[in-house]
Parts: C-alpha cells; structure tokens; sequence
C-alpha cells in the first residue's frame, strides 16, 4: 500500500499535489513519501515480532537520499552498506554505526579501516583473501573485526538474472561446501571475532520457497559450526522479498508471510537474526513525476515521449523492468501507447504497446514504484543533470536533493594547457 492517491481528479502524495511539486522544482523529479516509508518500516517489523531483537538493516543502495536514511534511521532501522561512501552516508543521516553491516565482495582495506574505526556491527566476509585482508587492517589498529561469512547456498532464487546473488557461478560468498574449512581458517586469523552466518540470494523475489531453502541450509551450517567450536551469535538472512510492480501478476509474498516463515525455519537457532530489506520498504514509496514533452505517431502505436529518459530510472533498460504509468489527471480515456525518453538509445523505452491513460503533451505522468534503484542508479548520460528528489509528510514537502544547474556539470571537467593549446 502507498499514499500516492486521486483527489479531485489528480494524483496526490499524500496531501501534496502532483502538480505543485512540478510546478515547483520542474520535472523529471523523484517524489518519496514519509507516510508510505513508515508505514512498511511498521509492517515489516510486525512481521518479525515473534523474534527476539531482530536488527533490521535498510540496505542502503535501494536509496541512500539522507532524508530518507534519516527518516528509517529514525524509525529504529540501522543499515546495510556494500561501500566506504554508503557507511559515511548512513552514519551521515544518524544511524549508529553498531546497527551497521557492511556486504560486498569488494571492500578495500581503506573503507574496512573506516568502518572499523566508527565501530560497526558486523562485516559480512566474502571471500578468504577478505577475511585475511580485514584481520591485518584490524591487527594494525589494535583492534578485532565482528565478522560473519555470506555463505553462497546454490539456490536459484527464480528471479531476473542480473539481480540473482545466490548461485554458485555468481561472484557472492563463500561456497556452502567448504563454509566449514572457510570458518575454521577465519578462527586462525587473530584480528577477526567470528560471529555469525549471512546469506542473500537475490531481489524482487517472489517466491519464499528459494528463500526458505537458503534459510535451512544456514540453520545446517550454525549446528556444523558449533559442532566444530565455533560462538555462532548472530545469523543475516539479507533482504530480496519482491514488490507488486505490476497489477496483473499475482501478488508476491507479503512480509507476513515472510516472516511467518522465518520464524518457523529459525526457531531454536538461538542467534540475533539480522536482516537486509531494500525494495521492499522504499519501493512503492517513491514515484518519477514527469511531464510528456510530445506525443509522435509510431508505427502500432503512438511514442509518448517524456522529459524523464533511462539515465533517471534505469531499471526498464537493465532489467526489463515494469513500472506502473499513470497520468496525474487522467482525461478518462485508455489507449495503447510506447512510452520513451529522449535519450539516443532505443534501450531508452519505459514500455512498449501499453494500455494507459491517455495523455498529451504538456501532461504529467508519475512511474509507480520508483522509490527503490531509482535515483540511485541515475547517471547524467547525454549530460542531462542529475534527478532531483523531493521528500513529502503529510501537507510538508521539500526538496532533498537539488537538480544541479548543467553549468556544475560542464564545469565538473577540465581541459588541460596541452589541449587547449
Ligand atoms: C541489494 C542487497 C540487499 C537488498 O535487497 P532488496 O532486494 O532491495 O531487499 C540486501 N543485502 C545485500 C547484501 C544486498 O546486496
């Protein structure tokens, strides 16, 4: 459920029209809602109540905009970081660094300096070369690093395959079948404190039977762990649970469900169960308001070409993404259309052949379900500026984050003596 609804005939945010934030700051612009982020925050925390202090991480990289961050630090989230800059940034908006884990299989021995030196909750290891890496930078400052293991649990999470992480070809964790040597390694290495299991297999799943599966093979490797000597305290079942994109495909799994099934699967494990959601609390947040910059004939159907291009929401270009297009004041009518942005790739299409409300040029048109690997994953490709965003609570609204004049943009570069001569 979102708080993006009709009044009068126009799309509202919450009691904010559509229209003045257009009117206001210009468009493409993202629009986020307070009301809607809390309210998943509520719901997916109700989801896990039968657990004990669970430690909800927002996974920074659906959306690191600091109003937001701020806004999830402050209903008692803490985050999930896979950079130097995302750790700085979560800290940045309050949230303490002893709610923070870092993922990724690339830290550098600088950004896991750093993180060791806000004192952060937990660093999910990757690989054995990581684990060897963070114990030398902790040793040399004096220091022991909380860590745990993201086991790769080779389950196909049957979703897209560029957002699928928990195969054993892809780049992500340690393999299952030797989580075992892995750990009794990491126990070697004096500058770590071994502390728990991670896994995360992938996004906008929309089927809990993957997850559940990938679930039991960690309860598996916390008792071959403890077998073996190992203090296993703390388990990180990472995010991915899917968001209705689409109103025609079936529904995925609520977070009742979801958390329905983890309190079964986990039951007797006897750890701190942490968790990594992204999409599923920011997704259906954020819209990308737009504005129709002409309507041109095509051959089955008419090119709706919009202000708002592939450089400000990616993820129909990348993923072959749906996003809902609705027309801020819908005229009645519906018609098959292409919807484009103006920029010179044919991978710039938001949607080909379909059924929307009719609308002109001059019209505004909002893309549902934009508040997750939105803006974040903006570019400035074809030197258009970066998307601006806007945060609105109840009758408030404000810009977090300015559209930077082109100028900024241009001045960014610079042209050496040996050119311009
Ligand atoms: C991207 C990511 C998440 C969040 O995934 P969602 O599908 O947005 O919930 C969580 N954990 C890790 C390690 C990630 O890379």
């Amino acid at each position: 459920m979102d708080h993006f609804d009709y009044v009068d005939g126009a799309m509202h945010v919450e009691q904010v029209p559509m229209e003045a934030i257009a009117a206001a700051v210009g468009t493409p612009v993202y629009v986020y809602s307070t009301a809607t982020l809390s309210r998943h925050v509520g719901v997916f925390r109700e989801a896990l109540s039968a657990l004990e202090n669970p430690l909800i991480a927002f996974a920074v990289k659906a959306n690191p905009n600091a109003a937001v961050l701020a806004t999830l630090g402050r209903l008692g989230l803490g985050a999930d970081v896979v950079s130097g800059g995302e750790l700085l940034r979560a800290i940045a908006a309050g949230i303490p660094a002893d709610r923070i884990v870092f993922s990724g299989v690339g830290k550098t021995a600088e950004e896991m300096r750093v993180a060791l030196e806000k004192g952060i909750y937990q660093f999910n290891l990757e690989s054995e070369p990581e684990a060897e890496m963070l114990s030398e930078v902790a040793l040399s400052m004096g220091r022991r690093a909380p860590v745990a293991y993201r086991i790769n649990p080779d389950v196909d999470a049957g979703t897209h395959a560029k957002i699928s992480t928990g195969k054993s070809e892809n780049k992500f964790g340690i393999p299952y079948d030797r989580a075992l040597e892995s750990y009794a390694a990491a126990r070697d290495l004096p500058g770590l404190d071994v502390q728990g299991v991670a896994v995360h297999i992938g996004s906008q799943l929309t089927d809990l039977a993957p997850l559940e599966a990938a679930f039991v093979k960690v309860g598996a490797l916390i008792e071959a762990l403890r077998g073996a000597g190992h203090a296993i305290r703390t388990a990180d079942l990472g995010g991915g649970l899917g968001v209705p994109y689409d109103p025609a495909q079936p529904m995925p799994p609520s977070p009742a469900d979801y958390g329905a099934m983890v309190t079964r699967v986990t039951q007797g494990w006897d750890v701190r169960l942490m968790f990594e959601p992204g999409r599923v609390i920011v997704g259906n947040a954020g819209a990308l308001l737009s504005r129709v910059v002409r309507v041109k004939q095509g051959a089955q159907a008419p090119f709706v070409i919009v202000d708002a291009a592939m450089n400000d929401l990616l993820r129909p270009s990348l993923y072959d993404a749906w996003h809902d297009i609705r027309a801020v004041r819908p005229a009645g009518d519906k018609a098959k259309a292409n919807v484009v942005g103006p920029v010179c790739e044919t991978g710039d299409t938001f949607a080909m052949g379909r059924d929307m409300d009719v609308v002109q040029a001059d019209d505004l048109v909002a893309f549902m379900t934009a508040g997750a690997y939105g803006a974040t994953m903006a570019s400035t490709y074809n030197s258009r500026a970066l998307t601006p965003e806007v945060l609105v609570s109840g009758d408030k609204w404000a810009v977090v984050r300015a559209r930077p004049p082109i100028e900024a943009l241009i001045a960014g570069d610079s042209i050496p003596d040996w050119v311009a001569d």
